[in-house]
């Protein structure tokens, strides 16, 4: 028997072949089963960390994507009778199994990301389980029909969902695809062709809850072969994606012919102000440790740190000794704090911009573009901090992906916002300032979509998404839930018993 057909017949219960045995997979998740790709390219994945090649999947076959959708619309009409709750308890059992495999999902996180075995366990990991029991709970709380004049107002679940996530946070995709289930959606999930080991095994996970085979559906590949043939597929309702703005465009292209709903969620090069008065030292750190997260590589990353300009050199020197408690070094490894970034093209990118920055004549003030000392293999990047970073620098524009902070001068209130405003972005960002009222009224002014004020901290359940070209839609909590929902009008008669209140 291969290694493909023992997944495809392997059942609730059964153990699964340690971690290392399961780098070259053949196969994607449809109609309830691990079947062959009919893919004829492969996908390479690279240690980060290491530079070497851990394994291959499919390369990604337009066939697959239409086997995965027809399994998708087969399971639909059963799945959206049931109510929400119903469909909660058909997921209920997930975290359960997460937490009792949580040690071999960290170990694939690191060696396919490069995060910092910490990050891996408490972040990527560590909060999965409880984030999706979160997304679950939603079931209590989705409105009630609304009786609006004659006409009774109702949610339908949108369809058949298509899913295409980046490899940042690789379990992120659980995001799109727990309210897309619950809505009574159907799913064909395609992850990144970066780290897709951790959403294999994630899939095995979700294969032992026994779900009625073609509601949840994996498609394997690159962004080409797997992800545009599925983006542009007519059988799908709606469109979920997340990752840079270049692919987001060309969603929106192959979404155009069949008018499928997108959902998208982009790039970022957020701001964070700090006022006059904000508690300095505090801001400054808070910043750094905000853009240094994943090794530099979060979407809401606040990279830009914006700093009343008499106080400039300041900040320069705070943030450059926070920056010299980040240790780049081998992620499984206690003591590094600070990982590769994900893959050689990334590197280039990041160690691009670093050089864009010293020509344009930003100050360096600490890290650079040559390797971190004692690292001659892996996408090290040593912890970056630029001042004297004006505007119009490419590295205030772009996004970077990486550890790199720029800090920027403003003159006043109003300078200091047309900064923050002044990118095409709008995703996240932050107002330090002197009580948390001056902050939200700054923050009021921001075209961006989620601020942080005084240190708050991230809140799953509030929406997250983008102005600007970060986005359209947004996730989390209930407006993530509703994306999946269409809106239905009963126009009822008058005296209908249907009619709430009658
Ligand atoms: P990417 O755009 O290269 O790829 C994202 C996903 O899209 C992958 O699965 C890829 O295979 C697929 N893809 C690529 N081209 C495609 C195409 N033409 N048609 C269909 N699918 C395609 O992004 P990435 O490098 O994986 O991730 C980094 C980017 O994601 C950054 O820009 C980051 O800001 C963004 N991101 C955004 C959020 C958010 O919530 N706003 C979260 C995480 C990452």
């Amino acid at each position: 028997m291969t290694d493909l057909e023992s997944n495809a017949v392997r059942t609730a219960g059964q153990s699964w072949p340690p971690v290392k045995e399961e780098r070259q997979r053949d196969d994607v998740y449809i109609g309830g089963a691990f079947v062959p790709s009919a893919s004829a390219g492969r996908c390479r994945v690279v240690d980060p960390a290491t530079e070497k090649l851990i394994g291959e999947i499919p390369g990604g076959s337009a066939l697959d994507v239409d086997r995965a959708v027809g399994s998708a619309r087969a399971a639909f009409d059963d799945w959206a009778s049931r109510s929400v709750h119903e469909r909660a308890a058909a997921l209920a059992g997930l975290g359960e199994l997460i937490d009792a495999r949580a040690s071999e999902l960290v170990e694939l996180i690191v060696s396919e990301v490069g995060v910092t075995l910490a990050w891996a366990r408490d972040v990527h990991v560590g909060r999965l389980a409880a984030g999706i029991a979160g997304l679950l709970g939603l079931a209590d709380q989705v409105p009630p029909p609304e009786q609006i004049r004659q006409s009774l107002v109702v949610r339908e679940p949108a369809g058949v969902v298509g899913s295409i996530s980046p490899w940042n946070y690789p379990f992120g995709f659980f995001t799109k695809v727990v309210p897309a289930l619950l809505a009574g959606c159907t799913v064909v999930a395609k992850p990144s062709e970066v780290a897709p080991f951790s959403v294999y095994r994630l899939t095995e996970l979700v294969h032992e809850l026994g779900l009625p085979p073609g509601v949840f559906n994996v498609v394997m590949g690159s962004g080409t072969e797997a992800g545009a043939p599925l983006a542009a597929h007519p059988g799908i309702d709606v469109v979920t994606f997340t990752g840079s703005i270049r692919a987001g465009q060309k969603i929106l292209e192959a979404v155009a012919p069949n008018i499928t709903r997108p959902i998208l969620e982009l790039g970022g090069k957020s701001a964070a102000i700090v006022l006059p008065g904000a508690p300095f030292e505090k801001a400054v750190r808070g910043t750094l440790w905000n853009c240094y997260m994943n090794n530099g590589q979060v979407c809401g990353a606040q990279t830009r740190l914006l700093v009343p300009a008499d106080r400039l050199d300041e900040a320069a020197e705070i943030a450059a000794d926070a920056a010299s408690t980040y240790i780049p070094g081998p992620p499984m490894e206690p003591s590094s704090t600070l990982g590769p970034v994900v893959n050689a093209a990334q590197y280039e990118r990041v160690i691009g911009f670093i050089r864009s920055a010293i020509v344009e004549g930003a100050t360096l003030v600490c890290g650079g573009p040559e390797r971190p000392p004692g690292l001659p293999r892996g996408y090290f990047v040593k912890p970056t901090v630029f001042s004297n970073v004006t505007p119009a620098m490419t590295i205030a524009q772009q996004e970077i992906f990486g550890p790199v902070l720029s800090v920027l001068p403003y003159r006043d209130e109003d300078d200091a916002v047309a900064i923050a405003n002044g990118t095409q972005y709008g995703l996240s960002g932050a107002v330090w300032g002197p009580s948390d009222e001056e902050a939200v009224r700054v923050a009021r002014r921001l075209r961006t979509g989620q601020v942080q004020i005084n240190a708050g901290i991230f809140n799953g359940f509030a929406p997250f998404g983008g102005f600007k070209k970060s986005g359209i839609g947004r996730e989390g909590g209930i407006y993530g839930f509703l994306e999946y929902c269409e809106v239905k009008s009963l126009q009822l008669p008058t005296g209908s018993p249907m009619a709430i209140g009658a």
